[in-house]
């Protein structure tokens, strides 16, 4: 399970769609009471983003015709840990999917800002 948590424009259907689903696995081992400390550690996931990461992305599926009937989970109390490095997973996505790269390659020829705003 992994927050990559570049513009979720810049994913390709498969990441967009993963990345998705491993926020509601995060949430599901939260509720259950499973650690995710060794996520936290290793900058795998920043569980205070985990709402706004799954809500972005959902909105991203919409804008691609993809179905999203799956709202977040509540979680009780607001969660803290981990950290996740964008930019290094941007390079990440880059060389490992060739999807993702022919997307980001193409965003970078319009001169378009790569990294996320976060609100
Ligand atoms: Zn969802
Ligand atoms: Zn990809």
């Amino acid at each position: 399970m992994r927050m990559w948590g570049v513009n979720p424009a810049l994913l390709c259907d498969k990441h967009l769609l993963g990345e998705h689903v491993e926020m509601h696995m995060f949430v599901g081992a939260l509720k259950k009471g499973i650690s995710t400390r060794g996520y936290e550690e290793t900058g795998l996931v920043a569980l205070p983003k985990i709402r706004a990461r799954h809500d972005a992305l959902a909105r991203e599926m919409k804008r691609r015709g993809m179905n999203h009937r799956s709202p977040l989970p509540r979680i009780a109390g607001r969660r803290r840990g981990g950290w996740i490095d964008e930019a290094a997973n941007l390079r990440e996505l880059k060389r490992r999917c060739p999807e993702c790269r022919k997307r980001i390659r193409r965003h970078e020829g319009r001169g378009r800002v790569v990294s996320e705003r976060r609100a």
